[in-house]
């Protein structure tokens, strides 16, 4: 009989997991509380253009993922820095060209939006395998098997895979006495990328920043948003730039940051730059399913990776997996390719 994985979460890490095991001849059942698949991954539609409000890039040092990519054969394209980018000192001082030096690691956008690799990894689940608005609420041990209770439905598994970010894992979901405290407070400790950051998208008629010799990148200290960058797509149809909005603004309403934003792409590009046709933000702090509210300061990247992330629990029937616990790229896609190739291998060497 098939040895059967309950995967919590179908974030990256949940729904390669998922994809990785199939394979291997397990069941599979993923668990996830969204209405939708991707976690921090979120290519947003709007005005029939992609833009990504989560994880955008990917570098030549990202082995697994671009072993990935190619498996699944999906095309990637170059960021594009063509042209001088832009830099704000201050509100009022005057708006810098400069060029990027040309041995800047260049970063890769994935064809189609990040998305596409989700969808890739997903188009052979069945409704059974891959079940949405199942918000997970507790575990426990049942003999020989591993109980996950969610708040509609429980299930039963011979192993149970965790790809929820570790902080919010231990502060929402009821873990099984068994699991010691020193798990819990690593985990209370643990980073969660990119989680306070607030990314937005503006989609243009042209792409006129071209016209002025411009890049599209731009920088800045002070103002509303603290980077921006090109982002149309990879057959230079849409046209669009993405940025991060300065962390200042994190209590502000959507709509007061747009207007900030607004006047900062103005100041830099001039009238085109507020002429867009539309606008839109992700305020990942606001995001429960991703940021866990505590009064806890971390460094960027605090215990991910740490070895207790590797060890086994429940006598080998429960696994903490997702970027965070990824010993190498913790935190980002690379991170939770690496992490669940070590937890498929394992279950494959110890399930025969
Ligand atoms: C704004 C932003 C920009 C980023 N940019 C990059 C980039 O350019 N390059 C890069 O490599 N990485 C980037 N990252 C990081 C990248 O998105 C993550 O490394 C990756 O998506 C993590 O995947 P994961 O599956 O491990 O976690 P997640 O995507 O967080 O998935 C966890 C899943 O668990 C679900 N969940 C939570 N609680 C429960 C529960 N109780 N029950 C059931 N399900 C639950 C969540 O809804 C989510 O779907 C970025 C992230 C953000 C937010």
């Amino acid at each position: 009989m098939k040895k059967k994985v309950l995967i919590l979460g179908a974030g990256l890490s949940g729904v390669y997991l998922g994809y990785k095991l199939k394979q291997a001849g397990f069941e599979v059942q993923i668990l996830e509380a969204r209405n939708r698949v991707g976690g921090r991954i979120l290519t947003n539609h709007k005005s029939h253009t992609k833009v990504e409000l989560g994880a955008a890039w990917l570098w030549k040092y990202n082995e697994e993922l671009l072993k990935l990519c190619r498996a699944l054969e999906i095309s990637l394209f170059p960021q594009n820095m063509e042209g001088d980018a832009l830099f704000e000192a201050s509100h009022n001082s005057r708006i810098e060209r400069f060029r990027v030096p040309k041995n800047q690691e260049i970063s890769y956008r994935i064809s189609g939006g990040t998305a596409h690799l989700l969808k890739k990894l997903t188009m052979s689940f069945s409704p059974e395998e891959l079940l949405l608005s199942q918000k997970v609420a507790q575990i426990a041990t049942c003999g020989a098997f591993v109980k996950v209770f969610t708040e509609k439905l429980t299930f039963v598994g011979d192993f149970v895979i965790s790809t929820i970010p570790p902080q919010l894992l231990v502060n929402t979901v009821a873990l099984p006495s068994e699991i010691s405290q020193k798990l819990l407070k690593i985990a209370n400790n643990t980073h969660t990328w990119m989680q306070d950051s607030i990314k937005f998208g503006v989609v243009y008629k042209t792409p006129f920043w071209e016209e002025k010799n411009l890049s599209g990148a731009g920088f800045s200290s002070e103002g509303a948003f603290t980077e921006i960058y090109d982002h149309t797509d990879a057959q230079k149809k849409r046209f669009a730039l993405m940025g991060f909005v300065n962390q200042t603004l994190v209590n502000a309403t959507s709509t007061h940051r747009e207007k900030e934003v607004r006047k900062q792409l103005f100041r830099f590009f001039g009238k085109d730059g507020e002429d867009y046709i539309a606008y839109q933000e992700k305020a990942w702090p606001e995001d429960a399913l991703v940021h866990f509210k505590n009064t806890i300061t971390l460094k960027p990247h605090a215990n991910n990776g740490h070895p207790i992330y590797q060890e086994e629990f429940l006598e080998g029937k429960l696994f903490f997996g997702g970027s965070e616990t990824s010993k190498k790229y913790g935190g980002y896609m690379e991170g939770a390719i690496c992490r669940g190739n070590e937890i498929v291998d394992h279950l494959k060497n110890t399930s025969k």
